[in-house]
């Protein structure tokens, strides 16, 4: 299978840690320019370049610092991106956040950061990367959801309501953007090894829970991203793809 990727440019929120990471890992494996952002954490920003240009020394590479809530530092970066590359094929939206806790029991503020990041970052990016990709008539666009957009945990009203609004979008805007050329899909991973789910209470118990007996790897839910994000899956258009060793099935 082809997935034609060289050369692509492809644009990564979140890349510096987790599943971001892995994200940009598998979009330098198959000879794209990943440009990736991040929001503080320049340790670990530093480490996945690193790491990666250690693996593939002729890789290109760039991390990017940047709040995806922010609008005007996504409109600059994705100016900036697109001054240089004279496009950006691929976007994904993969920055997100937890900020768990009983909706009485939050304040507005914890309550709503979890919007600001989730649908607020993906917002911001479709709307500047978007444009660029409707002058070009081409494009991919894939959003991280989240099982938990398809069903209801105690305590995380607030990622619920992001993740199946991701869901929600990610299918209107595919009748949007589908008519130039411009796919637009979701992924919702289950539990994946992250720092997001390292400290997760009961996980034995949880694991349990899932068919396969174990966690996500990052690199799983990065195969199916590349996967989705190329030719190979040129039919497919706003659709959420569920990825959870069966946990939701
Ligand atoms: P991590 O917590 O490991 O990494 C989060 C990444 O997002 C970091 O690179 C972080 O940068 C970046 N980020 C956070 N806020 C912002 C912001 N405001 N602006 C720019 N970048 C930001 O997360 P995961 O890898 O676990 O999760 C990635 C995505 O997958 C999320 O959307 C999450 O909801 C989703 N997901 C994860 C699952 C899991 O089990 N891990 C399951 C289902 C969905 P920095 O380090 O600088 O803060």
């Amino acid at each position: 299978m082809e997935l034609n990727l060289n050369g692509k440019v492809v644009l990564v929120t979140g890349g510096s840690r987790g599943i971001g990471s892995g994200i940009c890992e598998a979009f330098v494996r198959e000879n794209s320019k990943v440009y990736f952002i991040y929001k503080s954490n320049e340790v670990e920003a530093n480490n996945t370049v690193n790491r990666i240009k250690e693996k593939y020394p002729e890789s290109f590479i760039v991390a990017i610092r940047a709040d995806v809530t922010k609008d005007i530092e996504c409109k600059n970066i994705v100016n900036e991106i697109n001054e240089k590359e004279g496009k950006i094929d691929i976007l994904i939206n993969n920055a997100g956040i937890t900020n768990d806790g009983l909706l009485l029991m939050q304040t507005p503020e914890e309550w709503e950061s979890v919007l600001k990041v989730s649908i607020g970052g993906t917002y911001n990016l479709i709307r500047e990367v978007g444009m660029k990709m409707f002058y070009k008539r081409s494009g991919s666009i894939i959003n991280i959801s989240s099982v938990a957009g398809t069903m209801g945990v105690m305590g995380q009203t607030n990622y619920c309501t992001a993740k199946s609004a991701i869901i929600g979008l990610t299918r209107a805007l595919s009748k949007e953007f589908g008519i130039k050329n411009i796919r637009v899909n979701a992924i919702a991973p289950g539990y994946i090894e992250t720092d997001m789910t390292r400290n997760l209470k009961n996980l034995g118990a949880l694991k349990k829970t899932i068919p396969l007996k174990r966690m996500g790897k990052v690199e799983e839910v990065a195969n199916l991203v590349v996967f989705l994000a190329s030719e190979a899956s040129g039919y497919i258009n706003g659709e959420t793809i569920i990825i959870d060793g069966g946990l939701t099935s």
